[in-house]
């Protein structure tokens, strides 16, 4: 049963302090991936959110994106794109480079993964500063795909990444 207050979801999420640096607190979603009802509930109240929204392509951002991208993709009856790190993609690509809090990363995705005009939904695990949700954005108006919505397990609301994706719906199922 779904209720509307998901904070029981946030017990089933575990914090590594100073990993992978120290002064990072690390959200490990892995206890909650594990526990049948708590995975469910996260894609059931994703799929609630976005069910009227004609998804076309659900865009899962590596690696944890893809988790739930995929289990989102097929309860909406849409298809799964993923984006990937530099160099791990076989077919043509487009590439974004983006700030880190040392350097820059790059993410890609294949040209033809999406068609101009479809509907497209952005996953990920984790909101945090934005950097990478703000490089598929990017990414995604070069294939003129039409942004629908981001969704978040969870935002990190102090670090502010919501105000890189302003003008979109952004659904984050728990926030801190
Ligand atoms: P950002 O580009 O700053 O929004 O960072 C988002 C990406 O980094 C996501 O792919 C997350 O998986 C990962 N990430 C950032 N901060 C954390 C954190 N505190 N715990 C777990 N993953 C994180």
């Amino acid at each position: 049963m779904m209720t509307t207050d998901p904070t029981h979801l946030a017990a089933k999420i575990r914090e590594i302090p100073d990993f992978p640096k120290p002064g990072v607190v690390f959200k490990d979603i892995t206890p909650l991936m594990q526990d049948p009802q708590a995975f469910r509930e996260v894609i059931d109240r994703v799929v609630e959110h976005f069910k009227g929204a004609r998804i076309d392509q659900v865009l899962g951002i590596e690696s944890r994106g893809f988790i739930f991208g995929a289990a989102i993709a097929y309860a909406l009856g849409a298809g799964f794109v993923p984006v990937r790190k530099a160099g791990k993609l076989p077919a043509p690509t487009h590439s974004c480079e983006y700030a880190l809090e040392y350097g820059t990363d790059v993410l890609e995705i294949h040209c033809d993964a999406v068609r101009p005009g479809e509907r497209v939904l952005i996953i990920d695990d984790v909101l945090a500063t934005g950097g990478t949700a703000a490089a598929v954005l990017e990414l995604v108006r070069k294939l003129e795909g039409e942004v629908a919505g981001f969704s978040f397990l969870i935002e990190l609301s102090f670090l502010s990444g919501r105000d890189k994706l302003q003008g979109h719906e952004t659904y984050s199922v728990l926030r801190y």
